[in-house]
């Protein structure tokens, strides 16, 4: 199996199984038990996980709070948020090709009396400084966007944007799910308030994640998601997954290691070949502001399910993986106005640092006879040939 779908989730790393495992078997405390020597062993551990995550992003551990990834992070926030700032507004402006989690969480806010505005993007699949700055108003109470499309790659301005909404005075919550392990994503510049991490896409475990909140002269608010006992100052009850926090302490100081331009490179080696041996191809986004491991690519009248069931030893996606069972396409590629026949006909590759130069010559040595057999087959692909489609 040849595994390009790095943005689904990634394999765990070997050392952090080995970090994780003491705590599955032997040291099975409670981290809340500070009466015996077993909870207070799972208790430091969390804690030496936290300056770990603390260290690498250079803020302070008592920013960081664990939650069980992006998707309990994006509900938190969200509906944190909306609930502790109805006295200055119910207005949320988000982007339409945000994640799902997202989305549908805005759409649920919608029904409970929120105004939602989703920026649009242009072809390169990028929000307009412009559109945002003009979107703001007096009842806006959070903006909420991306830092790496998890279909595309594509980068928003997230520096800019986080500088407007500091001007104005709005909270800013970045969803950078995508981001760490892949590029440089330094806190210390970047003056976002609020962001996501989760362990699967870093090579930790599944069911790990992190949100990082600020702490500014005025406290941010978020009403927890749950309410339970008083783990994480308040924000989030219930009993430590102490594994899975040591395994993503261990996978974020992993992440210290990874050559970027390394994987870049690698990427870069795909897309050429792509591009210069299969005709009508096309990447989605412009190289120099995607992440470095994504590429999303349209193959003219090559539907991406029909690619995917004729190789099926190769790992890579129609999509994001928590819409693969949809029949609908893509809304990301829509929102950059693609055509629906275009956003069915592309795929995501998306590298990691265990991906190699040998992997990625031998998936598309599977590709392209693959393509090649399809459009052989196709009338679509014939009529398209003969100048008869546009
Ligand atoms: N946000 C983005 C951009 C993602 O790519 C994902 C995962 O696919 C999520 C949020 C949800 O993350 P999790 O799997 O940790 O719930």
């Amino acid at each position: 199996m040849i595994y390009l779908d790095n943005n689904a989730t990634t394999r765990l790393d070997d050392a952090v199984l080995e970090a994780m495992l003491p705590f599955l078997k032997e040291e099975y405390g409670n981290a809340s038990s500070l009466q015996h020597k077993l909870g207070r062993q799972a208790n430091q551990a969390i804690e030496r996980a936290r300056q770990f995550i603390a260290d690498t992003l250079q803020v302070q551990s008592k920013e960081i709070f664990f939650t069980s990834g992006s998707t309990e992070v994006i509900n938190t926030v969200l509906r944190g948020v909306f609930d502790r700032y109805q006295s200055k507004g119910n207005h949320i402006i988000t982007c339409q090709t945000e994640h799902k989690a997202v989305l549908t969480t805005c759409r649920d806010l919608e029904k409970k009396g929120a105004t939602v505005t989703y920026l649009p993007v242009d072809r390169n699949g990028i929000v307009a400084l412009e559109d945002l700055k003009s979107a703001i108003t007096a009842q806006t109470i959070l903006v909420c966007l991306m830092s790496a499309n998890n279909e595309t790659g594509i980068l928003h301005p997230i520096k800019e944007i986080a500088e407007l909404c500091r001007e104005k005075d709005v909270i800013f919550f970045c969803d950078s799910t995508q981001s760490l392990g892949k590029q440089a994503f330094d806190l210390t510049t970047l003056p976002i308030d609020l962001c996501c991490l989760s362990a699967h896409k870093f090579h930790g475990p599944k069911g790990a994640g992190v949100l990082f909140i600020r702490r500014k002269t005025k406290p941010i608010q978020i009403a927890p998601l749950h309410t339970g006992g008083d783990q994480e100052q308040g924000l989030r009850g219930g009993t430590y997954n102490v594994p899975a926090i040591v395994g993503i302490g261990e996978a974020i100081r992993l992440t210290q290691k990874v050559d970027f331009s390394a994987i870049e490179n690698l990427r870069n080696h795909l897309e050429d070949r792509i591009l210069t041996e299969i005709e009508d191809t096309f990447v989605n986004g412009k190289q120099e502001h995607r992440i470095s491991n994504t590429s999303n690519i349209t193959i003219k009248y090559v539907r991406a399910s029909q690619l995917m069931a004729k190789i099926p030893n190769i790992a890579i996606a129609s999509g994001s993986a928590c819409v693969s069972g949809s029949r609908d396409p893509s809304h990301v590629l829509k929102a950059m106005g693609h055509t629906d026949e275009d956003a069915f006909c592309s795929i995501r590759i998306s590298l990691s640092r265990y991906t190699t130069l040998a992997e990625i010559d031998h998936a598309i040595a599977l590709i392209k006879p693959a393509i090649q057999s399809i459009r052989d087959q196709s009338p679509i692909w014939k009529m398209y040939k003969n100048g008869l489609l546009g």
